[in-house]
């Protein structure tokens, strides 16, 4: 039998509302006792000293690229779940622009196969709204929910076509499969990123906030309409986060999350610094947005925090902003930047920013975690709050594309236990045959 005491930690459980120091034990993946103090310790367990530390549900990113299958010179499913455990996250969804799409059954499969030999971090498949995301034929849905998906999304781009989209969320709803979106109305889209702002002044293509607005609007309208449980991703305009305030005050199954880097940059760094570690989409927007942003994820209106974890080789992200491709890496980066950004500044409690970051996660996925509460599972992130060091390029990602190197931060993931097994500690993976 597998056991596991974590001794004198801070526990923070939003699902529990309890937010002091306690012990946990864990017997065989499963938290089975939590008290303020152990004292009766069956033999054979491992002892961990979380003194100082904050003992926290594992955290669950809802929007991953991991590239696998096809692309796998970015990331492989393997050394995207490394970078997921080096991050304390223990759940992730991956997106389905993979080569070939994630759009049918075997594609699926494929990645959930390699998933089980990729132990570091639990791995739940999201497949495309239509077949090769070309915006035409709905994907099989009830056969991909059969095989363990755990929404669709069409990310990267919009189905186009309200009348198809419309469809996909009636069947949604049927299915009960959540829709995840990424919102750019493509005849908007064109032109430049930010009319007006730093982005029209270096000439650079991409989703304008109308785009993004646009199709906000019009998907919220639908979700409404069908009934299906939308979820917007990676919001990044003020009005974007308007709408859903107000489609949310109106009873409308809506969720949103933002990623790190739109509340932590915006697009004042593109111009002092125009570089592509600075180029993704949507792209970073104006100091008011990213405000506009910490006002929604205190109110509540932006559920989750999810990184958009976009990896691309060194060749594809050069220097050069105008030719690089879109998108940075954040799974290893996330709980650091978003502390120093929401919770050393007063923005987020720690509670809330664990909220988004695991349990409001779960409660959109619709799975039993996010929580540590008694016979739950142990997916669990050990971390520092009071750690300080400085972000280096030493990633499991296979890609270093982050803006955040170099950024000094307090709060150090120390530890991730996934189903109450030590998966990462003080820096390093566990060594799979270890986990065997
Ligand atoms: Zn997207
Ligand atoms: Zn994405």
């Amino acid at each position: 039998m597998n056991r596991l005491l974590i001794q004198n930690g801070i526990l923070i459980d939003p699902s529990q509302r309890i937010f002091e120091k306690k012990d946990l034990y864990i017997e065989d993946g499963i938290v089975k006792q939590v008290e303020d103090e152990i004292c009766e310790i069956p033999e054979g367990t491992r002892l961990v000293d979380a003194s100082g530390c904050w003992v926290m549900p594992g955290f669950i990113d809802l929007h991953v690229h991991f590239r696998d299958p096809g692309l796998t010179y970015k990331e492989t499913v393997e050394t995207g779940c490394k970078a997921a455990a080096a991050g304390g996250v223990t759940t992730v969804c991956t997106m389905p622009n993979t080569k070939p799409v994630t759009d049918c059954v075997e594609v699926v499969e494929e990645i959930l196969e390699k998933a089980g030999k990729a132990p570091y971090t639990h791995l739940l498949p999201i497949a495309a709204v239509t077949i090769g995301q070309q915006g035409k034929e709905i994907v099989d849905l009830a056969a991909l929910k059969e095989v363990g998906i755990c929404a669709i999304s069409e990310d990267g781009r919009s189905v186009m076509d309200s009348g198809i989209m419309k469809e996909a969320m009636r069947r949604c709803a049927q299915l009960q499969i959540p829709i995840f979106d990424h919102c750019e109305d493509e005849s908007l889209a064109g032109g430049c990123i930010n009319e007006g702002e730093v982005s029209r002044e270096l000439g650079l293509p991409g989703l304008s906030r109308d785009a993004e607005n646009a199709m906000t609007a019009r998907e919220i309208l639908l979700a409404e309409s069908t009934g299906a449980q939308l979820h917007i991703c990676h919001v990044s305009t003020k009005e974007s986060a308007e709408i859903i305030r107000m489609a949310k005050a109106h009873g409308v199954r809506v969720t949103a999350e933002v990623g790190p880097h739109h509340f932590a940059l915006s697009d004042e760094d593109i111009r002092r610094e125009p570089h592509s570690k600075y180029k993704m989409n949507p792209p970073l927007r104006t100091p008011e947005d990213v405000e506009a942003m910490k006002v929604a994820l205190a109110d509540g209106t932006l559920d989750a925090i999810a990184t958009d974890h976009a990896p691309h080789s060194a060749e594809e992200k050069t220097e050069d902003l105008q030719h690089s491709l879109n998108g940075i890496i954040g799974l290893e980066t996330s709980f650091a930047i978003s502390k120093k950004t929401l919770v050393d500044t007063g923005i987020l409690s720690p509670m809330q920013l664990v909220e988004k970051m695991s349990t409001r996660p779960a409660q959109i996925l619709g799975i039993p975690k996010g929580t540590l509460s008694v016979g739950s599972c142990a997916d669990i992130c050990v971390a520092a709050p009071n750690e300080t060091y400085v972000i280096d390029d030493q990633f499991y990602s296979k890609a270093k594309n982050s803006p955040f190197i170099g950024w000094k931060v307090q709060g150090r993931v120390k530890m991730t236990i996934l189903d109450g097994r030590i998966v990462f500690q003080d820096g390093k993976i566990t060594e799979k045959e270890d986990l065997a």
